[in-house]
């Protein structure tokens, strides 16, 4: 039995898995993907039934378990990210919570760059609530991540590049330091892939465990929905996640599912395209005199350059920050006098985004942690969309000009 699989060659390409990937159509042989609006399934009887939630024969039973759709949605990340396995979530965060939920227990240590999104920061820290302890380490420094190493030390987490800064983190490097471990037992590595996507990054291949997804960026991309997704080994997935999900309820919706499903057929081509214009706008910012540093991962310039060519598959990503002369003067009159940019800490949307760090998303932070983390006033992100950049850096120099 089980549920069957879409025929393709054993060795079908990236491309192809991405349009393709997902479940058999149904009997009607639709080309494109159903959405399956249903909360539950019908069984054709009470045995049957029984045998479905005792776990012994693979169906669809409750759509808080699985959903045809999520499950197509899944197997196309899986196949994209190069796992066995993938389990979707009601967003970024829900698959973060899932994670610590589904490996670690009182007591437990795990170890965290301190470059991590905002909210991945709380909830390891509300963590120690429950007897989890996180101690956050330098994100481009391997010798402290080796130093936070301890006998309990179950879970490294890890996010490349990071936001709004654009350090890259050795990815390599940190799956050696996970799986020799700080006492008997090896630590997984997991890494949020948000800001490359499969696309550009595939960190299983760098060693990493498990892979965490905010579906609300790039895998969608059109800034429609909020989702998430966990992938990694399917035995991992099924014993320790699945279970997770069906008493603790993080699922991802059926539509959500489906729209994400349609992102990842372009997610290639965008992030290539929202990449290409990236490069080229960090490029112009650099020259222009009103800019006093840019960061960008596609940059000589950017200390981690060549980790992050190796890494990101020779790519820079679409995230570009930089500083303006000023402070925050500077970098609100810079981001009032756009036209065309949209004002929102969101990213991952064809729609260029621009934001104030310092005051959006690293708002909550004390002016010593952010100044700590690099985040000043001055500072401004872009997260290029499918805007002309050209329309775009006209866009920056209304502001900019008023500045140099
Ligand atoms: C947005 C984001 C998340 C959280 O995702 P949601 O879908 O908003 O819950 C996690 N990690 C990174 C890097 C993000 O940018």
């Amino acid at each position: 039995m089980g549920i069957p699989r879409v025929k393709l060659p054993a060795d079908a390409r990236p491309d192809t898995l991405a349009v393709r990937e997902g479940l058999p159509p149904s009997q009607y042989g639709e080309n494109s993907e159903s959405i399956y609006l249903t909360s539950s399934f019908v069984h054709p009887d009470a045995a049957t039934a029984a045998r479905r939630f005792a776990n012994e024969e693979d169906a669809f039973v409750y759509s808080r378990f699985s959903n045809p759709t999520v499950t197509m949605m899944e197997r196309r990340l899986a196949a994209m990210e190069g796992t066995s396995g993938c389990i979707g979530t009601a967003s970024g965060m829900a698959s973060i919570l899932m994670l610590v939920l589904g490996l670690l227990k009182a007591g437990d240590h795990v170890v965290c760059s301190q470059s991590v999104f905002g909210s991945t920061v709380k909830l390891f820290q509300d963590f120690a609530k429950f007897g989890i302890e996180t101690s956050f380490v330098s994100q481009t420094d391997v010798a402290q991540w080796q130093a936070a190493m301890r006998p309990n030390t179950k879970l490294l987490f890890a996010e490349t590049p990071s936001n709004p800064l654009t350090e890259v983190c050795d990815v390599r490097a940190l799956a050696h330091i996970a799986h020799a471990g700080g006492g008997e037992a090896r630590a997984l590595l997991a890494v949020d892939n948000c800001f490359c996507s499969p696309a550009l990054q595939q960190p299983v291949k760098l060693g990493a465990d498990l892979i965490i997804h905010s579906g609300t960026k790039y895998l969608d991309g059109q800034g429609r929905v909020i989702a998430g997704a966990v992938c990694g080994p399917e035995e991992l997935i099924e014993t320790k996640f699945v279970p997770v999900m069906r008493s603790a309820g993080m699922s991802l919706s059926p539509f959500n599912a489906w729209v994400v499903l349609k992102g990842l057929e372009t997610l290639s081509i965008r992030m290539q395209a929202q990449s290409a214009r990236a490069l080229a706008l960090a490029q112009w910012l650099e020259t222009q005199p009103a800019v006093e540093r840019v960061f960008y991962p596609g940059l000589p310039s950017h200390p981690q350059h060549t980790l992050a060519m190796v890494q990101q598959n020779g790519s820079g990503g679409a995230v570009v920050s930089f500083i303006v002369k000023g402070g925050r003067e500077g970098a609100f009159a810079t981001i009032d006098a756009t036209r065309i940019c949209s004002i929102t800490a969101n990213l991952g949307d064809t729609k260029t985004t621009i934001t104030h760090p310092a005051s959006t998303s690293h708002g909550r932070l004390s002016e010593p942690q952010r100044q700590a983390a690099g985040i000043v006033q001055g500072l401004i992100r872009v997260a290029v969309g499918l805007d002309d950049v050209e329309d775009i850096k006209a866009d920056l120099l209304n502001g900019l000009s008023q500045l140099a």
